[in-house]
């Protein structure tokens, strides 16, 4: 057994689900072509991008708002929508255009989930290994289920969404259910996921081992934490190798 104090030996591996495993931006982002196609037909390139980037980012923080139980998921959704479309639209998204836009993303949105190149590749070797892998997630249990399978991601077995523990990340309890479901010991358990605060500095805080996975590789400067820039860092951190 490896004894390296600043390193404990992993057990056991938990992910983030969405822009962790499956690639949610790019899948919001066709489905915002896709169903935005006429409304937002005068739009110039880099406006579709700016119309993009106003949704995925949610600026207003409405996605927190649902977590906290202020909005109901379709609402905090189609907030993001009507505050991306108040700057190329002059017409809000309201009623029955609302309830529209909302149907035609539901049932478009989940045609694009796809995991990233990296997971295959981590989750074979990780199976080779032995150790054992799941998925914790600010969403709910059947949504993120539904988004893993339709991803291809079945062999992610263990997954826990905030209604496992009535709460969501950065709450110590949903990390902890996660090692519970590995039956892995939180110390040697690693949490991987996008946002550095949330995902890292929170599994960090749950006495789990937190990595950010800063895919884009550019925003790392000033995080003093574990970083990785892809998925293939874990097999790296679990083997011992820095
Ligand atoms: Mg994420």
């Amino acid at each position: 057994m490896r004894s390296d104090s600043a390193q404990p030996v992993i057990e056991g591996v938990l992910f983030d689900i969405d822009d962790t495993l499956v690639d949610l931006e790019t899948a919001m982002g066709r489905t915002l072509h896709h169903i935005g196609a006429e409304r937002l037909a005068h739009l110039s390139e880099a406006e579709w991008t700016q119309y993009k980037r106003l949704y995925t980012s949610d600026p207003h923080g409405y996605y927190d708002q649902f977590l906290a139980g202020k909005l109901s998921f379709t609402e905090q959704r189609i907030r993001r929508a009507k505050h991306a479309q108040a700057s190329f639209i002059a017409e809000p998204l309201e009623g029955v255009a609302a309830a529209r836009w909302n149907h035609a993303y539901e049932s478009t949105l989940p045609l694009h989930f796809e995991p990233y190149e990296d997971v295959s590749p981590v989750l074979d070797e990780l199976d080779r290994l032995r150790i054992p892998y799941g998925a914790v997630s600010n969403n709910v249990h059947d949504y993120q289920r539904a988004k893993l399978d339709r991803a291809g991601l079945e062999r992610v077995a263990a997954l826990v969404g905030i209604d496992a523990v009535g709460v969501a990340k950065p709450d110590p309890a949903i990390f902890l259910e996660g090692a519970r479901q590995l039956g892995t010991d939180p110390a040697r358990t690693l949490y991987v996921g996008d946002n550095p605060i949330v995902d890292a500095v929170g599994a960090d805080a749950a006495g789990l081992v937190g990595v950010w996975l800063d895919r884009s590789g550019a925003l790392g400067d000033g995080f003093e934490g574990r970083r990785i820039t892809g998925l293939d860092g874990v097999l790296r951190i679990v083997q011992g190798i820095r």
